[in-house]
């Protein structure tokens, strides 16, 4: 154990925010100075075309714990994020919403469970104060989600969680560009944690998340986590196949038996149809399972994390001994 104070790095990602940020940040303040940990406040401004740049620089003016990433256009919540952690230089980092959705008491919870061990602990929703559209499209997201992806995905998270500096250091050898950020934390691994919570109604501002923005978010959830709806494909393929087999029959028995009924020329028509078209899905499903494994090895993530190394009966790398932790 060592007796140096933590050092805690909040990333708060800031798009047209100039009516939080001064609230959020004497908020987060009030709440870390009740604990024994030091504190960095990494906003990155994604892009905001309100005053939200000055207050920022304003702030970082009067706190020298505040450090301000501008980045040069919006890049979306996502990857303001990603910045934030690729600057962060604490031991723990907290990822938080900056329109105070994401209660600053809640956080010192967070700070609690990685103190006790924990590498990841997410806040989960135990209560949210969205309209109806937005928890009913939430609900929906989070169950294709669930049902197609191959990592469990917490459901009712977001990104508000704290990330041990092993998880963060792992988390910047993920070099895709549509990032799902909490799958990927939990595609991570390490010990991970849930904390309820109720999830307080956005202070000011309207929301960034147009259900544009949202649906394409979903898009990049589902297809980076998962090949499902390519495998669909051979599996349609599959279904239309027998189905055309059947009309095959079908068509070949009523030539045999009722040739009466048939039309010059049908019997060849159809089968000719049912044919191609079964085979054309079938070997789509094929190159699809290509494409997923394309797809699989350019998103070049990492091979594997490691936790710790147990050698000669020690452990010499993975876990430093967490600051601040008293044991
Ligand atoms: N945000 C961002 N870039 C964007 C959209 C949003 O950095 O393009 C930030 C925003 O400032 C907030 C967080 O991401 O801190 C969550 O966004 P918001 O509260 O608008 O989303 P909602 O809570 O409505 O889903
Ligand atoms: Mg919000």
């Amino acid at each position: 154990m060592s007796d140096a104070r933590p050092l805690i790095s909040y990333v708060f990602p800031i798009y047209h925010e100039e009516g939080n940020i001064d609230l959020l940040h004497e908020r987060v303040g009030e709440a870390v100075a009740t604990v024994d940990v030091d504190a960095e406040f990494i906003f990155v401004n994604d892009g905001s075309t309100d005053g939200s740049l000055d207050r920022l620089i304003a702030l970082s003016e009067r706190d020298e714990r505040v450090v301000v990433v501008d980045l040069a256009r919006n890049f979306g919540h996502q990857m303001a994020v990603t910045a934030g952690i690729d600057h962060a230089r604490g031991d723990a980092v907290i990822i938080m919403d900056a329109d105070l959705q994401d209660p600053p008491a809640v956080s010192l919870e967070l700070i609690r469970e990685w103190q006790d061990g924990w590498d990841v602990v997410y806040a989960q929703r135990r209560t949210r104060k969205d309209g109806a559209f937005k928890r009913a499209t939430a609900d929906l997201f989070y169950r294709v989600l669930g049902a197609m992806s191959t990592v469990e995905i917490p459901r009712n998270t977001g990104d508000f969680r704290l990330i041990d500096r092993a998880v963060a250091d792992q988390l910047r050898r993920y070099g895709e560009h549509s990032r799902f950020l909490r799958g990927m934390v939990s595609e991570i691994g390490f010990k991970q944690k849930a904390v309820l919570f109720d999830r307080d109604a956005r202070h000011s501002g309207t929301t960034g998340y147009p259900l544009r923005k949202m649906i394409r978010f979903a898009i990049d959830g589902i297809t980076s986590f998962s090949a499902k709806p390519l495998q669909l494909i051979s599996r349609a393929g599959l279904v239309v196949s027998f189905l055309a087999l059947l009309g095959m029959l079908y068509a070949v028995g009523v030539r045999l038996f009722f040739p009466e009924q048939v039309v010059e020329g049908w019997t060849f028509i159809v089968t000719a149809v049912f044919l191609v078209g079964g085979l054309q899905l079938l070997l789509m499903g094929i190159i699809g399972t290509y494409i997923g494994r394309i797809y699989d090895e350019v998103k070049g993530r990492p091979l594997y994390g490691v936790q710790e190394v147990y050698r000669d009966g020690e452990r010499r790398l993975g876990r430093r001994a967490r600051p601040g932790r008293a044991d």
